[in-house]
C-alpha cells in the first residue's frame, strides 16, 4: 500500500500526457506559454505503462489521463489499452479532456477500456465560451458530451471553472444543462495555477455561493455526508430529475486531509501536490535503467514527502513550481 507520512492512502494517479493544448483558457493557459517541454523529455507510452504498472503494484487503483489536452497526443487509445492490462488491480481509467477531439476517438477509447470521461464546459453561450477558452468551439464540446453519453461512458462528468464576472451568471443554466442531459456537472473554484498570473481572490466564487444559487432554482439534496477522498460534494436534484451537481471548493473548503492523489507530469516528474514547489525526477530514474523494484522504492520515498496541505490561504503562499497545463488537472 502507498501511504504518505500523514497516513493518507494514495490510490489515485493523474498522468499528464502533454503540456500542450489547442485551447487558451483564461484560467489555465491563456497565452500558450511558458515554453513547452521538448519532445525527447516526454515519456513514451511504453514508459508510462511501465511506471503505471509499478504504481498499481504499490496500491494505485485509479488512473486519470489529463494534460494539457491529452487527446493532442497521437494514439491515446493505444495507451489506454496498455493500461487496461493492469485491470482488475487497476479499477478505473478516466480521461479529462476539453472535448474538441473526443467524438472521433470515443469509440476507440471505449474499446480500449477507458471507463470514464470528464469534459470541460465553462459556458453555454458561444460568445462567452470563446471569450473564456480562446476558441469558437462550443458546438464541438457539446457534441463531445453527446458522444460520451452515446458511447456509454458512465457517469459523464462535466467541469466548469467558475470565475467572478466571467461565467458566474451562467451557474443556474449549467445546472439546468446537468438535468437536461443527465450528466454530473461539477463546479470548480478558480485556483492560483494559471500561467497568465491573473488569479485573484476576488475572482474566486466560493463553493457555498455556487451551491446556494443552484439550490434557489433547483433544490438540491446532498448525496453523502462523508465524501471520503473525493474532491467534490455531490448533490442530486430534490425533485428526482436526472443529473448530478458536484461542488469542488479547494480554496474555500480545503480537503487536503483526505487527499489520495499523486501526479506524474508529461516529462516524467512526480508531483505530490498540485501546489508543490518541487518535483521528483522519475524520468531519470527510469531512463537510467532502474529495475521495477528500484522504481517502486523511488515512488515510495517520494510519496513520504507529500505536503500536508496547500497554503493558498496563508499570507506566505508561494506559487506552485509549474502551472496547471504542465501539472495535469
Ligand atoms: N485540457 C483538458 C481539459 O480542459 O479538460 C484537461 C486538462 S485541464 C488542466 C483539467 C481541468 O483543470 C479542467 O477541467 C480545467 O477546467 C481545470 N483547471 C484548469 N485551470 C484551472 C484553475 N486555475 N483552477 C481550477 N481549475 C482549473
Ligand atoms: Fe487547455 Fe484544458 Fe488548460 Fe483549457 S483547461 S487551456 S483546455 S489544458
Amino acid at each position: 500500500m502507498l501511504t504518505d507520512s500523514y497516513n493518507r492512502k494514495i490510490t489515485d494517479l493523474r498522468i499528464s500526457l502533454t503540456d500542450r493544448c489547442n485551447f487558451r483558457c483564461f484560467y489555465c493557459l491563456p497565452n500558450g506559454e511558458p515554453p513547452l517541454a521538448r519532445k525527447e523529455t516526454i515519456l513514451t507510452f511504453e514508459e508510462i505503462a511501465r511506471i503505471s504498472r509499478v504504481f498499481v503494484s504499490l496500491g494505485i487503483e485509479k488512473i486519470r489521463l489529463t494534460g494539457g489536452e491529452p487527446l493532442i497526443r497521437r494514439d491515446v487509445p493505444q495507451l489506454v489499452e496498455l493500461l487496461s492490462a493492469l485491470k482488475p488491480d487497476l479499477s478505473d481509467i478516466a480521461l479529462t479532456t476539453n472535448g474538441f477531439d473526443l467524438p472521433r476517438h470515443a469509440a476507440a477509447l471505449k474499446a480500449a477500456g477507458l471507463d470514464r470521461v470528464t469534459i470541460s464546459l465553462d459556458s453555454l453561450d458561444p460568445v462567452n465560451f470563446e471569450d473564456i477558452t480562446g476558441v469558437d468551439a462550443l458546438g464541438k464540446v457539446l457534441d463531445a458530451i453527446a458522444a460520451a453519453r452515446e458511447f456509454g461512458f458512465d457517469p459523464v462528468k462535466v467541469n466548469a471553472v467558475v470565475i467572478r464576472g466571467r461565467n458566474d451568471h451562467e451557474i443556474v443554466d449549467l445546472a439546468r444543462f446537468a438535468r437536461d442531459n443527465a450528466v454530473s456537472m461539477r463546479f470548480i473554484e478558480f485556483m492560483p495555477l494559471d500561467s497568465g498570473d491573473e488569479w485573484d481572490r476576488d475572482l474566486v466564487v466560493p463553493g457555498r455561493e455556487i451551491r446556494k444559487k443552484i439550490d434557489g432554482e433547483f433544490p438540491l439534496k446532498l448525496v453523502d455526508q462523508n465524501r471520503g477522498s473525493e474532491t467534490s460534494w455531490k448533490y442530486r436534484f430534490a425533485d428526482g430529475s436526472p443529473g448530478e451537481i458536484g461542488i469542488i471548493a479547494p480554496v474555500t473548503e480545503m480537503f487536503c486531509g483526505q487527499c489520495s492523489r499523486i501526479r506524474l507530469t508529461a516529462d516524467g516528474q512526480i508531483r505530490t501536490c498540485l501546489f508543490s514547489t518541487t518535483e521528483h525526477d522519475l524520468r531519470s530514474v527510469v531512463r537510467s535503467g532502474a529495475s521495477d523494484a528500484e522504481i517502486a522504492e523511488f515512488i515510495r520515498s517520494v510519496t513520504l514527502k507529500k505536503e500536508p496541505r496547500h497554503y493558498i490561504n496563508d499570507t506566505a503562499f508561494k506559487a506552485a513550481s509549474r502551472t496547471m497545463s504542465f501539472i495535469g488537472g
